[in-house]
């Protein structure tokens, strides 16, 4: 959570500038990640990098079994159905 020193003050992300800077006096507030590490480069609207987030290693992207199991269920019945109409 930001903190500026000289107002004695906690501000929520939103609260801040655009650039990071405290909204009352302007003084940079050196911002920290949930540990409490000074994040050396803040997150803000010009340096939030969204293809970078939304890039992925691809690990998470493959359906699971069950999913697949179920859509062969679902063609093998969907098909019987189509053939019982002439059966
Ligand atoms: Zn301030």
């Amino acid at each position: 959570m930001p903190w500026c020193e000289e107002c004695t003050k906690y501000f929520v992300p939103n609260a801040l500038t655009t650039e990071g800077n405290c909204p009352m006096c302007g003084s940079i507030i050196a911002q920290s990640d949930v540990n409490g590490r000074p994040i050396l480069q803040p997150v803000t609207a010009k340096t939030l990098d969204l293809k970078s987030l939304a890039r992925s290693t691809g690990e998470d992207e493959k359906a699971p079994w069950h999913f697949k199991l179920l859509v062969a269920a679902l063609i093998v019945y969907l098909s019987w159905r189509v053939v019982s109409l002439f059966i």
